[in-house]
């Protein structure tokens, strides 16, 4: 028989062993070039955590998470703490079990996204450089379509908001999004002013970061109709889901859930009570790639569309985005602005920003395809757990 010339099973592709070495665990502090000013609080660095899976297969991965207290309760303080027990326990374990991996984490941390999903982030760069392909690639995606990010104009007076505004359009971006949240008046007078500034040839997009009450936001809302605004991010607060359905049946302006959607339970929950119109999906909220893979399709299911928003990441945790943004085209707005907001630019490969604010991934590299630079490390706090 010709077959039994045929290696019709190789073995090498069931029985993958590869461990986890040792796991560095970085403290990554970046300057802003201003302080971003959104209704829940101030930022004025970003914090980020850093980590570096090494493996026995001269492999490695990377990931980054950026915490935002105010939104998932982590600091980049508690993040070192968890970084560490978590990197005990995937010692001496396959890193491209990822299943494994994530639902380990799950089993001993409740909660924590963002501490979790620079691991998830890891583990993929990890399995991406052993099959030799980008991520979008394993996913099955196309690297063909136009992404352009928005740009932010952070909550402030209204004069200072329109100069902003005003700012970004001549720059070329081709959507705003602006931060909300105060009250019916305040909030209406920004608006008025930005629109007086820019004029309605460009989308205007608002978000109140839970800012307003139930009636507040019915009553905003409908206030701000005349002025084209194209969707609004998580207008009440996020205990109060239950009142998000009547919001959005009596809003003009579409709605999209961001703090009340951290992963796929939410998506789900949220798909169920047609409670949105949009989904914002952030891996620091997520807790990574894997879930957010898991929120896309909810999403496809249910016929809500998406948008990949950030925290304050730098090129790094933004690329990691932009692969999951190439792979799935339910996702059709695209808020990965941070980066710009950096002082300094610390990571090297990756995605570029280029004019009018498009927003490309010009390498084939496998894994996220993009790293640190070890010198900008270098003079960050570190552990190594080995
Ligand atoms: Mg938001």
């Amino acid at each position: 028989m010709v077959l039994t010339s045929v290696k019709i099973i190789d073995t090498k592709y069931f029985r993958i062993i590869m461990k986890i070495t040792k796991i560095e665990i970085y403290k990554l502090n970046v300057p802003l070039k201003e302080p971003f000013i959104i209704s829940l609080g101030v930022i004025k660095t970003a914090n980020s955590i850093v980590l570096k899976i090494h493996t026995d297969h001269k492999i490695y991965g990377t990931g980054e998470g950026n915490p935002y207290m105010f939104i998932v309760g982590e600091t980049q303080e508690a993040d070192f703490e968890y970084a560490k027990m978590l990197a005990k326990l995937l010692l001496g374990k396959n890193p491209l079990e990822i299943e494994n991996r994530l639902a380990e984490i799950e089993r001993i941390l409740k909660f924590n996204p963002t501490v979790k999903s620079a691991f998830d982030m890891a583990l993929y760069d990890i399995l991406g450089k052993y099959t030799g392909l980008p991520l979008y690639k394993l996913w099955g995606g196309t690297n063909n379509r136009e992404i352009i990010t928005d740009m932010t104009v952070s909550i402030d007076a209204p004069e200072k908001m329109q100069k902003d505004a005003l700012k970004f359009k001549n720059a070329g971006f081709p959507a705003i999004k602006v931060k909300l949240g105060d009250n019916k008046k305040n909030d209406t007078a920004r608006i008025a002013a930005i629109r007086e500034a820019i004029g309605y040839d460009i989308p205007l997009r608002i978000d109140a970061n839970q800012g307003w009450d139930t009636n507040t936001a019915i009553g905003t809302l409908k206030a701000l109709d005349k002025y084209d605004i194209e969707h609004c991010e998580e207008p009440i607060p996020r205990w109060n889901i239950s009142d998000l359905p009547y919001v959005r049946e009596h809003s003009p302006i579409a709605i999209m859930a961001d703090e009340s959607l951290f992963d796929h339970h939410d998506a789900f929950r949220l798909a169920k009570m047609q409670a949105c119109d949009y989904f914002n999906i952030k891996l620091s909220k997520s807790g990574g790639l894997n879930t957010a893979l898991k929120i896309v399709s909810i999403a496809e299911a249910a016929g809500i569309k998406s948008q990949v928003g950030c925290m304050s990441e730098t090129r790094f945790g933004l690329t990691a985005l932009m692969h999951l943004v190439i792979a799935r085209k339910n996702i059709i707005h695209f808020d990965l602005d941070s980066a710009l907001m950096l002082a300094d630019d610390p990571v090297r490969g990756g995605i570029e920003y280029k004019e009018n604010g498009r927003v490309e991934l010009n390498n084939d590299l496998p894994g996220i395809g993009a790293d640190f630079n070890p010198e900008y490390l270098e003079k960050m706090e570190k552990v190594i757990i080995s």
